[in-house]
């Protein structure tokens, strides 16, 4: 399924160079500074339970495509909030999931789930109703072996660094409990503060008072507030953190004096806070949070632009993160003006920008990037994670803000089998891009096989402290 000239250029030339700066980034080791891997994996080291759990049932963009196509969640093996009966044979799961296999030609997830297939478990056809229970069997053994417990993947993977995204209000136990174990493996926390920053969160009111208990300080009261936010960050540094994660519906960011802030928390704490309120609180959020990181050192990035629970029937029945969050129009010009305001021209802060609008890269992302010091670009996200998505993130920001205000590949997955496949995908590209440059001799192949290297590896590590 694997051929080693996936996604290189078709011309021969430029094919050629795009090989050898591949051959220069193919085996360096796997910086991933921002993702959703479950610390628990790697703190307990206990076998991955079946293939349906590890590949279909935790994968939204599986289960979306899927439930686009007819199929039921229930069917899939996701929970009911209700408690109602879904599907709990891991085989039949699988075998829904082989038989709509076709759903994905063309699509990133089949590049990822193919390699590793292939790579990890030696299937060499595409799943299909035909191969469903035989690749069951295959992939079933093979994660009952030691050689596929989480840390020996971890280590196979060649992962020299990994960071989870974990709320104020986790305890870290799992990121303890690695740490007691004198394993090895680099694996560090990342300070996401939604549930206690975004009035709209379920359960805010309750999350807010619990940040006071956990942190011994007056969370009802703004200062109290801010000063829970201190601690817990210095907290999660102590796990290894070096970034904060938000993920705004907006990337609107505000300045407020401190008694309108203190005002504007009073009312987004009180019962039925206007929507104009709660987006004025998470704006002014975003700028007390780089104020934050200004003392601390931590690296922001914002991820604002999805609409999330869009089909309230599903939000209703499954929950949160279940495949129907939806892209947005995003502004970033007018949005970020009152952070940048205050920190943009700070060379020793980093904000990492993610988009989900690709119209917002040449017009806003690039040229905002390419002047404020503070600000950086982070990869192709999400639904933009894909051959295609990465192409046009270099084609519309290379011209306006290099390489250099860019800070290499987020593999930002729950996915833990397909993190080499994603990685694998993004150096190809970049090598892909590289080629043609080179080839239309806008930059010799020296400077390319650097900058493959850079991408590849040092600027994931230098823009997150790593
Ligand atoms: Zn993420």
């Amino acid at each position: 399924m694997l051929h080693p000239d996936r996604l290189f250029p078709a011309d021969p030339t430029i094919r050629a160079i795009a090989r050898r700066l591949y051959e220069g980034v193919r085996d360096l080791p796997i910086v991933s500074p921002h993702g959703h891997t479950d610390p628990r994996w790697f703190a307990e080291n206990s076998p991955f339970d079946n293939p349906a759990t590890l590949f279909v049932v935790p994968d939204h963009y599986i289960f979306r495509m899927l439930y686009s196509q007819g199929v039921r969640l229930e069917d899939l093996g996701l929970r009911r909030l209700d408690g109602g009966p879904s599907e709990r044979d891991p085989r039949k799961i699988w075998r829904r999931f082989a038989e709509n296999y076709h759903l994905f030609r063309g699509t990133p997830t089949r590049l990822w789930l193919d390699h590793s297939f292939e790579t990890l478990f030696g299937v060499t056809e595409p799943l299909s109703a035909a191969n469903a229970d035989s690749s069951f069997d295959v992939i079933d053994a093979a994660l009952k072996t030691p050689a596929f417990r989480p840390r020996a993947l971890f280590e196979r993977f060649g992962i020299e660094a990994i960071a989870t995204t974990e709320s104020p209000l986790d305890s870290l136990k799992w990121h303890a409990m690695i740490r007691e174990s004198g394993w090895k493996g680099r694996v560090i926390t990342a300070y996401r503060p939604d549930p206690v920053v975004d009035p709209d969160f379920v359960g805010f009111g309750a999350n807010v008072r619990a940040f006071g208990e956990l942190t011994g300080e007056d969370t009802l009261s703004w200062p109290g507030y801010l000063a829970a936010h201190r601690k817990r960050r210095a907290f999660f540094k102590t796990f290894g953190a070096t970034s904060s994660d938000h993920g705004h519906p907006s990337a609107a960011t505000a300045d407020l004096a401190a008694h309108e802030a203190e005002a504007l928390f009073r009312r987004v704490l009180a019962d039925a806070p206007s929507p104009a309120d709660k987006e004025l609180f998470r704006a002014q959020m975003l700028t007390e949070m780089a104020a934050m990181s200004v003392d601390d050192g931590l690296v922001m990035q914002i991820h604002p632009g999805s609409l999330r629970n869009h089909n309230p029937t599903l939000a209703a029945a499954f929950g949160r993160d279940t495949g129907h969050d939806i892209p947005t129009r995003t502004d970033y010009v007018r949005a970020l003006k009152p952070l940048l305001d205050r920190f943009g021209n700070d060379a020793d802060l980093t904000i990492v920008l993610f988009t989900l609008d690709e119209t917002s890269y040449s017009r806003e992302l690039a040229p905002l990037a390419g002047h404020y010091p503070a600000l950086k670009l982070g990869p192709a996200w999400w639904f933009f994670d894909s051959p295609e998505g990465m192409m046009r993130f270099r084609e519309l920001t290379t011209e306006t803000a290099g390489f250099y205000n860019t800070v290499g590949f987020n593999d930002d997955t729950r996915a833990f089998p397909s993190i080499p496949a994603r990685h694998d995908v993004a150096r190809r590209v970049d090598c892909a891009y590289l080629a043609n440059l080179v080839a239309t001799h806008r930059l010799g192949e020296d400077e390319a096989r650097e900058v493959a290297h850079d991408l590849a590896y040092s600027l994931a590590k230098k823009a997150y402290k790593l």
